[in-house]
């Protein structure tokens, strides 16, 4: 249900420029073409001699006729059994078609000998001009959510600044007449909101600006207000209050704005009471979640569903949750009626051949922060399923 209502949403295409080394993470507005071939001439791969495979495969004597080294100009046209001494990310010089590594060859004073029984090909060893790409190639499209390999393509041909759409703005309101800022020392029966900058980290790294508002207390005016702001933003993201107690009041206060319920809990755990819905504000529809409170359950409902929704208004096709498989450490007990969420660590250095090892990890539930800050992953134990054994594969949502 949320993929088909983020798909109703329009990517933000507004956009602006930003210098490369602060472009990371951002969506290319642009395609990127190469300003000149890449690479731009012939470059030696090694350090050694550049010369002909059919002459050097005589394995005779050749001169060494000259020596470069990276960032020099291209040397002159190589004279016939010859070899020209040559360092990796330099210029082949024009008449040589392979480079015969230092390890490979014999050297006395002026001349050079390919060890037998070794035999060089013709291009080992250099990759010509233009072979990575062509000046004036596209080689990244409009859309590209740049991450460093596609920045060291961009500086590799010459942008120093790079046009890029505006990331969607994420309001991350968080309630409770329990919560006080990090900076402050709780008094007895508070505790510190670390939702609001887990969120933040959430939307900052799925492509979105996240917008942290001061806390809201648990009553009906302050929610109606912090909400009212809350729905300037591109979407909302509300934590706390969603649960069946006294004082969840946030469902009442989003009904009171207009809002429209596209679900109100989920069979999964933690983050049953998960809510979804939109708003409209200015005439355009605005979607919010209410996210459970708990740290564990905001994490994995935000991971699960909210990623998406931020994916689309970013414009970013490969947003949402990413899942992988691991081989169970230990037995992991299932739920008839929910499918779990455990928080659990993942061994990513596999043997070759094997899935990573994954562990469930031992927690005093939703809220404990100290056990989640060991976690990577969480085991995904499907509904309906009693147990899964271990040694057996499973699935993770990566974290
Ligand atoms: P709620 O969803 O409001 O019923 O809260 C569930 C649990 O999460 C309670 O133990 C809250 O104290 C805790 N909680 C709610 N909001 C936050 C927050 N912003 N930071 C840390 N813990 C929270
Ligand atoms: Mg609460």
């Amino acid at each position: 249900m949320v993929a088909a209502h983020a798909s109703d949403l329009s990517p933000e295409l507004r956009s602006e420029r930003v210098p490369l080394e602060h472009a990371a993470g951002w969506r290319l507005a642009h395609t990127l073409r190469a300003d000149q071939d890449q690479p731009p001439f012939p470059r030696s791969t090694r350090d050694g001699f550049a010369c002909r495979a059919v002459e050097v495969n005589t394995h005779r004597e050749l001169k060494i006729a000259g020596s470069i080294h990276a960032g020099q100009p291209p040397a002159e046209r190589l004279p016939p059994e010859s070899a020209w001494e040559i360092m990796t990310g330099a210029a082949v010089p024009e008449g040589a078609d392979c480079v015969a590594m230092i390890e490979h060859v014999e050297r006395t004073f002026d001349a050079i000998r390919l060890v037998r029984p070794r035999r060089l090909e013709s291009g080992e060893n250099i990759v010509p001009q233009g072979a990575e790409a062509r000046a004036g190639d596209e080689v990244l499209a409009a859309g590209t959510r740049l991450g460093p390999q596609h920045i060291a393509l961009a500086a590799a041909c010459g942008y120093a600044e790079v046009q890029v759409y505006r990331r969607p703005r994420v309001a991350i309101l968080t309630t409770g007449d329990e919560l006080v800022p990090v900076s402050s020392a709780p008094a007895p029966g508070q505790i510190r909101n670390s939702n609001g900058v887990m969120l933040a980290s959430l939307v900052e790294r799925a492509g979105g600006q996240p917008w942290i508002l001061p806390a809201a207390a648990d009553n009906d005016r302050a929610l109606n207000e912090a909400l009212r702001e809350a729905v300037t933003a591109d979407m909302a993201l509300i934590s706390g209050g969603v649960s069946a107690g006294k004082f969840d009041l946030v469902e009442p206060a989003l009904v009171k704005l207009g809002a429209k319920f596209h679900f109100t809990g989920v069979r999964i755990q933690p983050g049953k009471p998960l809510v979804f819905g939109e708003l409209t504000h200015r005439s355009t529809k605005k979607m919010f979640f209410g996210l459970p409170g708990n740290p564990i359950s905001s994490a994995a409902t935000f991971l699960l569903f909210g990623s998406r929704v931020l994916g689309a208004l970013a414009g970013d096709a490969h947003a949402g949750p990413r899942f992988a498989l691991a081989r169970l450490a230990r037995d992991v007990k299932g739920k008839t009626d929910l499918t779990r969420f455990v928080p659990s660590f993942c061994d990513f250095d596999p043997m070759a051949g094997e899935l990573p090892e994954v562990k469930t990890l031992q927690s005093q539930g939703s809220g404990d922060l100290a056990s989640f800050s060991r976690a990577n992953c969480f085991l995904v134990v499907p509904e309906g399923i009693d147990h899964l054994r271990a040694g057996t594969a499973a699935r993770i949502l990566l974290i």
